[in-house]
């Protein structure tokens, strides 16, 4: 490993003075899970390091109005305990559960996640599902932009090099909508998603009716997106086995649309449609749909 500067501001402004003095070769230190395997493997070889940890700014979960507000320095252990995230929104709960090891998400972070842009973060596929919104912040000014629109492939997003994720935020989901992550890993502690789907339903009861829903998967392109058509055809549906299994199949064609000739592509090919499925039925019966009646 090369040696480098490191930093550890403890303010917003510092940070953004040390951040655009250093743009040319930094690296942005949060819970340093991905970070220091890469500078171990020495993948990356910065000359400065800067840590986010002593920014308070950054850290903590909060409710502000219909929204949910939540600092990129938050673990993925704090996600799981927070009562905020599992009554509003409970996939992100799941996600932020399935993720690697007790280790991992004590000190893997949800912003570490997100700016690592890799095709298997967990925290994802959940975070699109919600409608998720970026706060980006420079020495220069601040940006808004949809969780959906910031990648540009494999460990790319669109961050300039003086820019960090300062927050994360989303509505709350509303009542009777139901929630949920599934995730395909290899084996069951420490896996990486081999495929993941997450789902948000809204349900009328009375009129026996899809009122919302928002189907993104993960591990099955570049980055995870959300399957759109699929979506379209389900909204001011009956709820019942036809136009479920219409949505899985219309989100199974956008899955495959990007999935290629790569090797795992034909195991992908299987799992796709049943990771939706799982994903769909746990979200439907969350919102209380009639299980029954979906099979
Ligand atoms: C053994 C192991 C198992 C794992 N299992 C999983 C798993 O199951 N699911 C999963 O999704 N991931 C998994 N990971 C990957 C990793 O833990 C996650 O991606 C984690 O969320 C990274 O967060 P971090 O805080 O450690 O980020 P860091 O390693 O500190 O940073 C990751 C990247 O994001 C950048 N960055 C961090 N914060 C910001 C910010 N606020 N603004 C701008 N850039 C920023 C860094 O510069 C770096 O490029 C695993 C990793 C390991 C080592």
């Amino acid at each position: 490993m090369s040696s480098f500067e490191y930093y550890a501001p403890e303010t917003m402004s510092e940070l953004l003075d040390i951040l655009s003095a250093n743009q040319e070769n930094s690296k942005i230190l949060a819970g340093g899970t991905d970070v220091t395997v890469h500078l171990r493997e020495g993948k990356i070889a910065p000359q400065c390091v800067i840590a986010l940890k002593k920014v308070s700014d950054l850290k903590g979960i909060s409710l502000q109005g219909t929204n949910i507000v939540i600092g990129p320095m938050t673990t993925f252990t704090e996600l799981v305990e927070s009562p905020i995230i599992r009554e509003n929104a409970w996939l992100l709960a799941q996600a932020a559960v399935s993720v690697g090891s007790p280790q991992i998400r004590n000190q893997g972070t949800v912003g570490g996640n997100i700016a690592n842009a890799s095709p298997a973060g967990d925290s994802l596929p959940a975070l699109m599902a919600l409608d998720a919104v970026l706060k980006i912040i420079s020495k220069r000014g601040e940006r808004e932009m949809p969780l959906e629109n910031f990648y540009l492939g494999i460990s790319k997003n669109k961050l300039e090099k003086d820019e960090i994720v300062a927050g994360i935020s989303f509505p709350v989901l509303e009542k009777g909508t139901g929630s949920a992550f599934v995730k395909l890993g290899r084996r069951n502690a420490l896996a990486i998603s081999r495929i993941s789907a997450a789902a948000i339903i809204g349900y009328d009861h009375a009129e026996n009716l899809i009122t919302s829903c928002r189907i993104s998967v993960g591990s099955v392109a570049q980055n995870p997106f959300r399957v759109r058509s699929a979506e379209q055809m389900m909204l001011s549906c009956p709820l019942n086995a036809d136009n479920r299994n219409k949505c899985i199949t219309a989100a199974f064609e956008e899955m495959a649309a990007t999935l290629g000739k790569r090797a795992s592509a034909v195991y992908k090919r299987k799992a796709g449609p049943e990771i939706v499925r799982r994903a769909l039925d746990e979200a439907i019966r969350m919102a209380g749909g009639s299980w029954e009646a979906v099979i």
